[in-house]
């Protein structure tokens, strides 16, 4: 072994090349508190390896869909390296916290030691097979959905390459289009179900195997939420319900009056965060034509804001980090992933010059940048900070940048793509309570049939969701939550984007009075990584986290006024 425990070109994707320093790992003698720190040190170096392997060939599987090989290689790393490797993690993770010297280590071990032992709590070697049926199911929704095209307008397109139809000025273009997609979404439509069913059959086995009643209770251990209860994210819902909802429906109501409808039909406004055709009859924003526009815009505005920000996203340019253009059999979506070993973040998504794809630049660049705040930590779990503040981090990047706005857009332009923003923060609140409420239910109750999630599916729609006219499109209206990619690939991730919002929209109150101590405030959280609970790394950069009706009502309320006064 070398002294830093790896050699530097060692392939990590390989399960016979990772054992002999699994096996030093499990093997090597313990004796003092010290040792045990090193242990601590040498597998996070293992993982950070093998992290940066496995997100490589998931990054080269989602930029190409379509290469066969690419995704051989990807299923080879999920089926073949990622068993064993749970299996080792385990049995690192029993020698940790059984060692008499565990109580010895520092506090700054405190928070780690006590994921792994929830890990070891829910461990069970059964599940193992279960959790590579589970990736696979998961890789081949991916796989569907990445080779969803339409023929539109003389031409195959991307769904994401279709989303500009939907805010065409002209109604009969905006329905078609979205025929055309719903019509596509359709064909695969029972597939999705059957996938759907077999993930919820796999995910209530894997908890019921470890001990839990249903998937809800064992996710919430799995995901480490320590701060906030199954009962927190209900009385979030009803938050949401008495603040968010009657505020949505009165822009819904001003955008029926503005379009002058009879009722709002599902191409008039954006099913997930309202949006849509400007009320105005102005076409849609489009702020960037090509991705090299789109990439020096958004350096100028980091520029703007700060000089550190604004190094920061040159060195992802520099670095080729940066896959943004949509192209055939490339998977939706867009994420941020880090590359643990070289420390460097890749961003993924599928720009096609709409004022959404500026904003997920801007969002996914704010992951970016708590990636490099906190790439100075020595340990993998100390920079992986958990999703509630890792949104923050993205979210609040995109409130914050609103004065640079001036970048990609005219005054006017501006105050528009400002008030658009405002207003799916408002709306986006009781689609992703919708999302959150259905996957308590649907674990809660995974019996259920499939009549009956779609029954529980519309009933969330009536409480939570604009009063869009579905006439003549009910059957895709109950399945229409198979758009929401998180069901299928990342059960439960969703609430985050809430709670994180909440967070987000408290520095962006410090931004309104001060620029510059919010952008210290978000160095100082950013900077922690993951080596604080959730409450105090909000509580670095001063924010509460909470759920209650006040909190959210004074949010939002906020939000609302700066609202009026763009748009005065
Ligand atoms: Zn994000």
């Amino acid at each position: 072994m070398t002294s830093s425990f790896v050699t530097e070109d060692f392939d990590a994707s390989k399960w016979e090349n990772i054992e002999p320093y699994a096996n030093d790992l499990l093997t090597r003698e313990l004796t003092c508190s010290g040792c045990l720190e090193r242990l601590i040190k040498d597998s996070s170096t293992l993982a950070e390896h093998v992290s940066e392997a496995g997100t490589l060939l998931s990054i080269a599987m989602t930029c190409d869909t379509e290469n066969s090989s690419k995704l051989q290689s990807y299923l080879d790393f999920v089926e073949n390296v990622q068993p064993k490797l749970s299996e080792f993690a385990d049995a690192l993770n029993r020698r940790m916290a059984g060692h008499p010297a565990v109580e010895e280590l520092p506090s700054r071990y405190d928070l780690m030691i006590k994921c792994i032992r929830t890990d070891i709590g829910i461990f069970r070697e059964e599940n193992i097979p279960l959790q590579v049926e589970e990736a696979k199911l998961e890789t081949e929704h991916s796989t569907i959905t990445g080779a969803m095209m339409v023929e539109y307008d003389g031409e195959e397109k991307t769904l994401p390459q279709m989303a500009i139809y939907l805010e065409d000025t002209d109604r009969s273009v905006r329905e078609s289009a979205w025929r055309a997609i719903t019509a596509r979404m359709e064909q695969d439509a029972e597939r999705l179900s059957e996938i759907y069913d077999e993930l919820i059959r796999i995910r209530h086995q894997i908890a019921t195997n470890a001990g839990f009643d249903d998937y809800r209770f064992y996710i919430f251990e799995a995901k480490h939420r320590y701060d906030y209860s199954l009962d927190d994210c209900l009385q979030f819902h009803d938050s949401i319900e008495s603040v968010c909802v009657p505020l949505m429906h009165q822009i819904h109501g001003e955008r029926r009056t503005a379009l002058d409808v009879e009722a709002l039909r599902p191409w008039d406004v954006g099913e997930k965060s309202g949006g849509g055709v400007d009320i105005h009859g102005r076409s849609p924003l489009q702020p960037f034509d090509t991705v090299d526009e789109l990439i020096s815009g958004c350096s100028n505005i980091f520029h703007s804001m700060s000089p550190e920000l604004g190094g920061m996203f040159d060195m992802l340019k520099e670095r080729d980090s940066l896959d943004l253009e949509s192209r055939k059999g490339k998977a939706p979506g867009g994420y941020q992933a880090n590359l643990e070993k070289t420390r460097i973040p890749f961003i993924f998504m599928n720009a096609a010059g709409t004022q959404g794809d500026l904003m997920t630049m801007v969002h996914e660049a704010g992951h970016a940048f708590h990636s490099c705040y906190s790439s100075e930590l020595d340990l993998i779990d100390e920079r992986n900070p958990p999703l509630e503040f890792a949104e923050v981090a993205s979210m609040s990047m995109e409130l914050m940048s609103h004065p640079e706005w001036g970048e990609f857009y005219s005054e006017e332009e501006a105050r528009r793509a400002k008030a658009d923003h405002l207003e799916k923060i408002v709306c986006f609140m009781p689609w992703m309570a919708t999302i959150d409420a259905f996957q308590h239910w649907v674990y809660a109750n995974p019996e259920h049939s499939r009549e009956e999630r779609a029954e529980h599916w519309l009933e969330l729609r009536r409480r939570f969701g604009p009063k869009t006219d579905w006439s003549g499109f009910e059957d895709l209206k109950e399945t229409s939550w198979q758009g929401q990619l998180h069901l299928f690939q990342v059960p439960f991730y969703y609430v985050e984007y809430g709670i994180a919002q909440l967070g987000a929209l408290q520095l962006w109150q410090y931004h309104r009075r001060d620029a510059s101590d919010a952008l210290s405030r978000y160095a100082r959280a950013m900077s922690l990584g993951n080596t604080k609970p959730l409450p105090e790394l909000f509580g670095a950069a001063g924010l509460n986290l909470g759920f209650g009706e006040e909190h959210v009502g004074s949010l939002i309320g906020e939000l609302n006024e700066a609202l009026t006064e763009i748009q005065a």
